[in-house]
């Protein structure tokens, strides 16, 4: 499981996030949603400690990673951003093969035979010689997702993976992400899909001013939500 215990974190007077709670049990799906500046995405990156927290702790399966080596814990914790970030001159087949090779420390063979398993696995078996300017939005974060799973984490962290996406490629992004969700994987989805999150979380947090305001199961959000503030939100997003 993954917890976030009274998480605080400031950049300079700016108090982002201000004592956030929040608990992913194994193999659960956890969307963050929750209004522009709300602290979502700085949320996330104290998981995989791009951010250190000034307060509280996080944990992976009771034990806290802020001691861990980071390098060690992005291993654990694998994350996926609107942008891709994949390298524009490398092919599909090396962005993968890449972090297998210096992080996981596999061969060559081994490094090729994994990260064409994972290209396989999100429908991208023939276009691991492609450069990722040859591929469609859809397709590269698809890549970026294999990528990410290729290093076997125990936990997926999606920032708005769909956003910077045309329409019509969304939805197969989407698709990909609920078939990890319902194979177990542990997943935190910040995300703007409340359809998804209606439908393929176990959990929905609403952040609001750096807390997580309210979270329940997705019927107790959308249906019967208890804050006003998150009753007003969704009014604006529904
Ligand atoms: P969005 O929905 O627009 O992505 P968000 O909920 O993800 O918003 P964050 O990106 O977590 O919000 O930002 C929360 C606040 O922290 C904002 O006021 C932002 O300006 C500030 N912030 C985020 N990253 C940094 C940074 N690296 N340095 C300084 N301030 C930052
Ligand atoms: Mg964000």
């Amino acid at each position: 499981s993954l917890a976030l215990r009274d998480v605080h974190l400031a950049f300079g007077r700016n108090q982002v996030l201000r004592g956030v709670d929040l608990e992913v049990a194994r193999g659960a799906t956890a969307c963050v949603i929750g209004p522009s500046g709300s602290g979502k995405s700085t949320l996330l990156r104290t998981v995989n400690r791009l951010l250190e927290p000034d307060r509280g702790d996080v944990l992976l399966d009771g034990r806290s990673v802020l001691r861990d080596d980071p390098d060690v814990l992005r291993q654990r914790v694998g994350m996926v951003f609107q942008q891709f970030n994949l390298f524009p001159h490398m092919s599909v087949l090396r962005n993968v093969t890449l972090a297998l090779r210096r992080k996981r420390r596999l061969g060559d063979d081994e490094a090729v035979a994994v990260a064409r398993e994972h290209l396989d696995r999100v429908g991208l078996a023939a276009k691991a010689d492609a450069r990722p300017g040859q591929l469609s939005g859809g397709q590269q974060q698809r890549v970026a997702i294999a990528r990410a799973l290729a290093m076997q984490p125990e936990v997926m962290l999606f920032d708005e993976a769909t956003s910077a996406l045309d329409p019509e490629l969304v939805k197969g992004v989407l698709a990909l992400m609920a078939e990890l969700s319902a194979q177990g994987m542990t997943m935190v989805v910040v995300t703007h899909e409340m359809g998804f999150a209606r439908e393929v979380a176990d959990t929905v947090a609403f952040m609001d001013a750096g807390v997580v305001l309210e979270a329940g199961a997705p019927n107790a959000i959308f249906e019967a939500a208890q804050h006003p503030r998150l009753r007003r939100f969704l009014s604006q997003v529904l």
